[in-house]
């Protein structure tokens, strides 16, 4: 297997101290020239592009070309040496397929190469992003502009990547059927298969005169303003899915989605717990003790709020239908009150006297340490 083959830097044309730019740059040159469909009537130049595609297979991989570099072409035949047991061999079908992989996506090979299209693979990438709002923004829902930057259809072709006057044509290779059989030997015998058209990449069309602006894609990059409508009730990670939104496809095809996730800030003032939102209320130790009449803020404005005579420090009241709205049904959460004794600093003398005088009296009645399981 490894007899008659050529030194895979040599097939490639660089030093043997080239790095991966390089080499992958020599690899793209080869293919080019040596590509079948520009050396129709030369039989050795499609051998030619099959050698390339496999010195990079090789060379590109750091442990293949490491191996390669201590044992030569005996790397991918030796025993317990070998390229992964099944060694490199690579078939003029895996070269095309090799170098579309390489290059034949948006790489500006719309010259050779009719790209993606209707075909499936034409069709633009899902797209996500952030989108930041205020818990007041996602307590009401809000429509915010957002600027998108993507693939959008080239305005010059229409999307086509046929360059103004031109049109695409019928690939040759599979009249336009968009797939091809293939006919392998391999040591099972005959194989047949069936796949994407490798010239065409299933579009069944390849453009002959690019466009200059999309240099054949049919698409540039570009922006989009878009309006978001932000569902009432959203939380951090809900997301929307804008259908058609994302890249557009290369060659006319369908634009991908855009994948739209909501942050929700976190407010100064609420902690949110799915629907319901806490807020903390600190109150003085005698308002606790005796009652009285809070004002205490919510999405809504302020609301007045009892406290009765007697209540505990971090007793929680529920002020219902005052938290977020739920978003996929109706219905709205509480908001959850909790006061919290706050305890006052640098009294005056006065005001310490009058409260020594009650301290003894109100120390006799709270209960010894413990568990008092809530209020
Ligand atoms: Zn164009
Ligand atoms: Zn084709």
């Amino acid at each position: 297997m490894s007899g008659g083959k050529r030194d895979y830097y040599e097939v490639l044309g660089v030093a043997r101290s080239a790095d991966a730019t390089e080499i992958k740059k020599a690899y793209r040159a080869q293919a080019i020239k040596y590509h079948p469909d520009k050396n129709p009537d030369d039989p050795g130049a499609a051998e030619r592009f099959r050698e390339a595609a496999e010195a990079y297979e090789v060379l590109k991989d750091p442990e293949k070309r490491a191996r390669y570099d201590r044992f030569g072409h005996a790397a991918d035949a030796g025993p317990g040496g070998g390229f992964g047991g099944g060694g490199i061999n690579v078939d003029l079908n895996d070269a095309l397929e090799s170098f579309l992989r390489n290059f034949g996506m948006g790489g500006g090979f719309g010259e050779m190469f009719g790209g993606g299209g209707g075909g499936g693979r034409g069709r633009g990438r899902n797209l996500q992003m952030e989108l930041a709002v205020t818990l007041e923004e996602a307590a009401r829902g809000v429509r915010k502009t957002v600027k998108v930057t993507k693939q959008v259809s080239c305005t010059d072709c229409g999307g086509s990547g046929a360059a103004a006057g031109s049109r695409p044509s019928t690939c040759q290779h599979c009249r336009g059927h968009g797939r091809v059989r293939q006919v392998r030997q391999s040591l099972l015998g005959q194989m047949v298969t069936e796949g994407a058209c490798p010239h065409c990449q299933g579009r069944g069309q390849v453009v002959q005169d690019p466009c200059r602006s999309c240099r054949g894609t049919g698409t540039v990059r570009g922006e989009e303003s878009l309006e978001i409508n932000v569902p009432a009730g959203v939380s951090t990670g809900n997301y929307m899915e804008l259908q058609g939104k994302g890249d557009a496809g290369e060659h006319g095809g369908d634009s991908g989605n855009l994948r739209v996730v909501f942050n929700v800030r976190e407010s100064e003032l609420f902690e949110r717990h799915g629907d319901d939102l806490l807020i903390d209320v600190p109150v003085s130790p005698v308002d606790l003790i005796l009652g009285t009449k809070i004002e205490v803020p919510t999405l809504d404005g302020k609301v007045a709020l009892k406290i009765p005579a007697g209540t505990q420090s971090h007793k929680i009241f529920r002020l219902r239908k005052k938290g977020m709205p739920h978003v996929n049904r109706p219905g709205t959460g509480d908001q959850l009150v909790r006061v919290l004794a706050w305890t006052p600093e640098n009294l005056d003398r006065d005001v310490v006297k009058r409260l020594e005088a009650l301290q003894a009296d109100l120390a006799r009645r709270v209960p010894p340490p413990g568990r008092r399981g809530g209020d």
